[in-house]
C-alpha cells in the first residue's frame, strides 16, 4: 500500500503534465481556426493518437463542436448521459425555471456544472468539462496499466 502522500504527488505529476502538454500545443500548434468547420470561435487543441506527442501531427485545432464530435468518433468517451429535449448532450432544459442545466458523469458520479439561460452557454460548460476531465481521467486510467 502506497502512502497517500506519494499517491497526491503523482496525482498533482499528472495533472501538471497534462497541462504542460496542452499549453505546449496551443503554443506551438494552434491555428486561427476549427481545422474541421472554419470556426474562429471556442478553439480547443484535440489530441489523436491519445498519447500527447510533441507532433502537430498528433494534434488538431478544432473548435468545441467539432472537439465534441471528433472526439465521439474516437471513442474517447465512455461515460454518457441520455439525450435531452437540448439535443445537447448533459444539458437538460427545466420548464418552470426557464433555464438549461449542464451536467456531466464522471466515475459515476453527476456533477452539476451550473444552470443557464442559454442553451449555447450551457453546451460550451459542459465541452469545456469533457475535454478537461476526459483527457485526466484517460491519463490517470493510463498510469494504473
Ligand atoms: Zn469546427
Amino acid at each position: 500500500m502506497k502512502a497517500s502522500g506519494e499517491k497526491h504527488y503523482r496525482w498533482r505529476g499528472i495533472k501538471a503534465s497534462y497541462v504542460a502538454k496542452h499549453q505546449y500545443a496551443r503554443k506551438h500548434y494552434r491555428k486561427s481556426e476549427c481545422e474541421n468547420c472554419g470556426s474562429i470561435k471556442y478553439l480547443q487543441m484535440a489530441n489523436v493518437s491519445r498519447r500527447y506527442l510533441r507532433d502537430k501531427l498528433d494534434w488538431k485545432t478544432l473548435c468545441s463542436r467539432c472537439h465534441f464530435y471528433f472526439d465521439k468518433q474516437n471513442e474517447r468517451n465512455n461515460f454518457y448521459i441520455k439525450p435531452g429535449s437540448t439535443g445537447q448532450r448533459g444539458v437538460y432544459y427545466h420548464k418552470a425555471s426557464g433555464y438549461f442545466y449542464s451536467r456531466i458523469m464522471i466515475n459515476n458520479q453527476l456533477i452539476q456544472l451550473g444552470n443557464y439561460k442559454d442553451l449555447d452557454t450551457a453546451a460550451m460548460v459542459r465541452l469545456a468539462a469533457e475535454e478537461e476531465l476526459i483527457s485526466l481521467k484517460e491519463e490517470l486510467a493510463n498510469v494504473r496499466v
